[in-house]
C-alpha cells in the first residue's frame, strides 16, 4: 500500500485517518491548518505536533506537491510563468497574473490534455496524467510564497481539461475555499471547459459560486468541429442549452471564450451568427487574441478584426470584452514552456 496523500484530504477525511492512527481528532485540524493556512510542505515543520506523531506521519503519509523547475518573470507587467515538476517527473505550467484587483494564478489540472483542440499546444502529446487536488493547491501555495503576496483568485485555464478530472478539481475548489485554509472566495475562481455537456449538468448541481467559462471558439458546429474534436460528441445546441441551465441553477453568468483565428472563425458573419445564438442568455463573451503555436497552422486575427468582431457582438446586445495580453516578453504561448522542457 502506498502512503496516504494528506494534501488532498478535507478535514473530515483527515479526522478519519487520524482515528485509524489512534490519534485524537484535534490533531487533524492542526495538520489541516499547517497544510492549507500556514502552507508548509514537510511534517518536520509542523512544530505543534508531537515529535512521535511527526515521525508516524513521515511513515504513513505524504504531502503531494510540486517542485519549481523554472521561473520566468515579465519585465513589462510582472507576469510570472512557472514550470513545476510532479512526483512522477511530469512537468506542468502555472502562470501568475497581477491585476489591479489582485493576484490570480492560472492552474493546470492535468499534465497534457486529451481533448485534441487543433490550436492548442497542451494537447499535442495527449495526457500524461491527471493532477491531484494537492498538486493543484501546491501551484497556488508555492506561487503565493514565491511572490510574498496573497493570491486572491484562480483560473483553471492551464493545461488539461478540468471536467475530465472532475473529482480532484471539485476537491481543489472546496479545499481552496475552506475557511480553515486559504479561504479563497468561490467568486474569485473560474473553471474553463472545452464543453463537456454531461459534466456541466453535473457541475450545476454542486451549488458552487464559481464562474463557468466555456471555450466556444466558433458560432456553429461546422467550424467548431474543425478545430475542436470534442464538438462532435458535444453539439453546440445541446452545449448552449446546458449552459443556460447552468446559469439558471446557479444564477451565475456564463463566460464564453472565443479565440480569434484568422480566416477561421473571425468573419462578420461569424459574429452575427454567434450573437444570434447568445443574445438573451445570461452570458458574456471574452475574445482572446489567439496565441500562435509553432506546431499549429492557425494564425491570429488582426487587432482591427478583433475590435470589429467585438463591436458586432455588442451591437447585437451581447456583452463582450477583449482579453488583455499579459507577459508579452515571456510569451512562449500557453503550454510551450512545458513542451520545450520535455523535448530537451
Ligand atoms: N481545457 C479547458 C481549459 C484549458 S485552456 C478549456 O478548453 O477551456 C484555456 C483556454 O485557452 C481555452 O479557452 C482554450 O481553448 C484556450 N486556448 C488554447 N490554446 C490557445 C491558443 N493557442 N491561443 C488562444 N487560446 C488558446
Amino acid at each position: 500500500m502506498g502512503k496516504t496523500d494528506v494534501a488532498s484530504m478535507d478535514l473530515a477525511e483527515l479526522q478519519v485517518f487520524f482515528d485509524t492512527l489512534g490519534e485524537p481528532k484535534f490533531r487533524a485540524k492542526q495538520l489541516f491548518e499547517w497544510l492549507h493556512q500556514k502552507q508548509v510542505d514537510t511534517f518536520a515543520k509542523m512544530t505543534n505536533l508531537p515529535q512521535k506523531l511527526r515521525e508516524k506521519l513521515e511513515e504513513e503519509a505524504t504531502i503531494g506537491g510540486v517542485q519549481m523547475v523554472e521561473k520566468l518573470v515579465s519585465r513589462v507587467d510582472g507576469t510570472r510563468k512557472y514550470l513545476f515538476a510532479l512526483e512522477n517527473g511530469s512537468v506542468i505550467e502555472s502562470v501568475l497574473m497581477q491585476y489591479d484587483y489582485g493576484n490570480t494564478v492560472c492552474v493546470s489540472t492535468q499534465a497534457g490534455c486529451r481533448m485534441g483542440c487543433q490550436f492548442c499546444a497542451s494537447t499535442l502529446d495527449g495526457v500524461e496524467r491527471s493532477l491531484t487536488a494537492g498538486e493543484m493547491l501546491a501551484q497556488v501555495y508555492t506561487i503565493q510564497k514565491d511572490l510574498g503576496q496573497r493570491i486572491s483568485g484562480v483560473v483553471l485555464m492551464g493545461s488539461g481539461e478540468p471536467l475530465d478530472n472532475y473529482d480532484a478539481v471539485l476537491r481543489f475548489i472546496r479545499l481552496l475555499n475552506d475557511a480553515n485554509g486559504q479561504n479563497m472566495g468561490q467568486r474569485h475562481m473560474t473553471l474553463s471547459t472545452c464543453g463537456l455537456i454531461a459534466q456541466i449538468y453535473r457541475l450545476a448541481k454542486e451549488q458552487l459560486q464559481i464562474t463557468l467559462a466555456v471555450s466556444l471558439h466558433a458560432p456553429n458546429d461546422e467550424i467548431r468541429r474543425q478545430i475542436m474534436p470534442v464538438a462532435r460528441a458535444n453539439p453546440m445546441e445541446e452545449l448552449l442549452q446546458a449552459c443556460v441551465d447552468y446559469a439558471a441553477q446557479t444564477k451565475r453568468r456564463i463566460t464564453y471564450e472565443y479565440a480569434m483565428m484568422h480566416g477561421i472563425n473571425d468573419s462578420d458573419d461569424c459574429a452575427r451568427e454567434l450573437a444570434k445564438r447568445l443574445r438573451h442568455t445570461l452570458c458574456h463573451v471574452n475574445l482572446i487574441p489567439m496565441n500562435p503555436v509553432k506546431e499549429r497552422a492557425y494564425t491570429k486575427s488582426s487587432d482591427q478584426r478583433v475590435q470589429r468582431f467585438a463591436h458586432l457582438l455588442q451591437q447585437d446586445g451581447v456583452e463582450t470584452t477583449i482579453r488583455r495580453r499579459l507577459g508579452s516578453d515571456i510569451d512562449a504561448a500557453c503550454g510551450q514552456l512545458r513542451r520545450r522542457y520535455m523535448q530537451k
